[in-house]
């Protein structure tokens, strides 16, 4: 029997607001006063969530692995599992609050900001959902991969890891469109297991301009690693 998931419905969020700027290329003057004055608003109004949940592997195959009775289909996510026996199913988010106040700012550029903004919520509540994995079960080293990353665990892939996790938008707010896109759209969701090999998706994705690379790409990584005998 797996255990059911834990939800932090109260991360605590401080927003950096130099960093903020420095991203947004935001200078002294009348910007930096609006900036922060819409800082102050989502401050006030930020409740960024995750939840997380343990579930053991009850069958794998070569391209899917089996986990409380639902089967996620993948080659790279199979192979990079390995023999390993538990993983977590994992899900952070804004917050349905920023997102409602983002989608009420008529200006552009404000607008533009409050992504920025929603996106520091989010790292808060990951952030928390991770430190809370690691004091609960103390894993060790963890790879995560995330359906929609690589054509090999397309996006669709994203129903299954909801039913995992249960009723996602009754515990913190996100819901799938039928096109599998997750809203809040400042939220992520994956499935992290423990590894020895270091992996992260980028390094089998091609995608020349992407801000969020996290690993070089490596193009004879899948003939090497996951392709089938
Ligand atoms: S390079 Fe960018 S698009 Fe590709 S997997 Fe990494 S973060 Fe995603």
């Amino acid at each position: 029997m797996n255990p059911d998931p834990v939800i932090l419905r109260h991360v605590a969020v401080h927003f950096d607001l130099m960093a903020l700027r420095e991203r947004l290329r935001v200078r002294e003057g009348r910007d930096a006063e609006e900036l922060e004055a819409l800082v102050r608003e989502a401050t006030a109004i930020a409740r960024p969530k995750a939840m997380y949940r343990l579930v053991f592997i009850d069958e794998r195959g070569e391209d899917y692995i089996v986990v409380d009775g639902v089967r996620l289909t993948s080659r790279v996510l199979s192979v990079n599992v390995g023999e390993a026996q538990r993983v977590f199913a994992h899900m952070a988010t804004c917050g349905t609050e920023l997102d409602a106040w983002a989608h009420g700012l008529t200006d552009m550029i404000h607008q533009f900001w409050a992504e920025a903004i929603k996106e520091a919520a989010l790292r808060s509540a990951a952030r928390a959902a991770s430190a809370d994995l690691e004091a609960r079960y103390r894993p060790g080293k963890l790879a995560t991969m995330a359906p929609g990353s690589l054509m090999d665990w397309p996006i669709t892939q994203q129903r299954p890891l909801f039913q995992i996790l249960g009723d996602p938008e009754a515990a913190i707010g996100v819901r799938l469109t039928p096109s599998c896109l997750m809203v809040p759209n400042k939220s992520i969701s994956g499935l992290r297991f423990p590894t020895e090999t270091s992996f992260e998706s980028c390094q089998l994705c091609p995608r020349a301009i992407c801000e969020n690379r996290r690993a070089p790409y490596d193009a004879e990584l899948y003939e090497r690693r996951y392709k089938a005998e």
